[in-house]
């Protein structure tokens, strides 16, 4: 299958894909490396076996994005590419959110929070970033840096920076999102970012009884909010480590609490794949209201915002139909 040209792009939206090196099982396993990234392209190649005769065949699809980042590029390399322009939004003032979507174990959170102290994240090189221009500038000198944490896990929002607590988003008169009772937390240094981050991860995991990982259940948001000395917001970014994109077939499990979240993942990840193709159609009517997720970011997208989203995929073999299924959603000609 060709999936066309690459597209002209507005600077707003960015899609990226990056995909992951095998890992040790996998290559014990002897599993094959499906996907190439020659520049900007990413190609699967796999085989298949003929529905009638089962004889093997070989496809190809091609996808193209804005940037496709292969096992050689570091967190380093994918931050420049993806999130360091959002900062530098951020930075004069704008509001900016950086998704990382993906089936789990694909890559999002080592795109994300990395691997402290060694291989830093997005959230870390951020941040790192936000500190290095606040303390170079005289312009601003009382900015101050303040994150907020939670999770949204089958529509409903918990706080991992207050023990889990419940939090309710409100629209205005202004039609502006408010969610009350967050707790933001002031952050002085890319190590305090750190150790905010790790605290709300482990209220993560503790929170949940079942056996599932429940990250792969929920969506993570951190919120990194610049604040002036009358405590108004100077820019504001968002990072989504999104809910495993393989949840949202899990519609059709027998047990009916899974069902429920694969059925809460399933339509939050298709509005919020309608909100940003409403963004880059510049389209009037953007429907945020069509999941809690895109409900609580209105206020990111809307605006002088940019947005970028990274697709994270797995090279093996085994996974190819969830990562044909994670480029056809990262797909800009949806
Ligand atoms: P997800 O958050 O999407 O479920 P993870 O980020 O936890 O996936 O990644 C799964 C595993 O693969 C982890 O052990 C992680 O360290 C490893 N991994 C993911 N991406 C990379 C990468 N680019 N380089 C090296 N290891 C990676
Ligand atoms: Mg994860």
């Amino acid at each position: 299958y060709n999936y066309g040209l690459p597209l002209k792009v507005p600077h707003r939206i960015t899609v990226c894909v990056r995909k992951r090196p095998l890992t040790r099982v996998e290559s014990r396993r002897k599993e094959s490396d499906v996907v190439t990234a020659p520049s900007g392209e990413c190609v699967i190649v796999h085989e298949s076996k003929d529905a009638v005769d089962l004889s093997p065949y070989i496809l190809e699809h091609r996808f193209y994005f804005d940037h496709v980042f292969d096992e050689r590029n570091s967190n380093e390399d994918v931050y420049q590419n993806t999130a360091y322009p959002l900062v530098q939004h951020m930075l004069n003032g704008g509001n900016a959110t950086c998704f990382a979507y993906g089936q789990t174990g694909a890559g999002k959170t080592h795109t994300m929070l990395g691997s402290p102290p060694g291989r830093p994240g997005l959230y870390a090189l951020a941040v790192r970033d936000i500190f290095t221009h606040l303390s170079a500038t005289r312009t601003h000198p009382s900015l101050q840096v303040f994150v907020s944490f939670f999770e949204i896990y089958c529509g409903q929002l918990y706080d991992l920076l207050d023990h889990r607590k419940r939090l309710f988003a409100r629209e205005d008169g202004q039609k502006m999102v408010h969610i009350s009772g967050l707790r933001h937390v002031r952050v002085d240094s890319v190590n305090s970012l750190l150790e905010v981050i790790s605290h709300g991860t482990k209220t993560r995991t503790q929170g949940m009884s079942g056996v599932n990982p429940c990250s792969s259940r929920s969506h993570a948001l951190l919120q990194i909010q610049l604040r002036n000395s009358n405590q108004q917001i100077a820019g504001r970014m968002w990072f989504v480590d999104l809910a495993g994109s393989e949840r949202a077939s899990d519609t059709k499990e027998p047990d009916k609490q899974s069902r429920m979240e694969g059925a809460e993942i399933n339509q939050s990840l298709l509005a919020l794949k309608e909100c940003i193709r409403a963004l880059d159609r510049d389209q009037s009517h953007t429907p945020f209201r069509q999941s809690k997720l895109t409900q609580v970011l209105k206020n990111a997208f809307i605006g002088d915002s940019m947005t970028c989203m990274i697709a994270n995929i797995s090279p093996g073999h085994g996974a190819t139909e969830h990562t044909l299924n994670t480029l056809r959603y990262a797909d800009r000609k949806w």
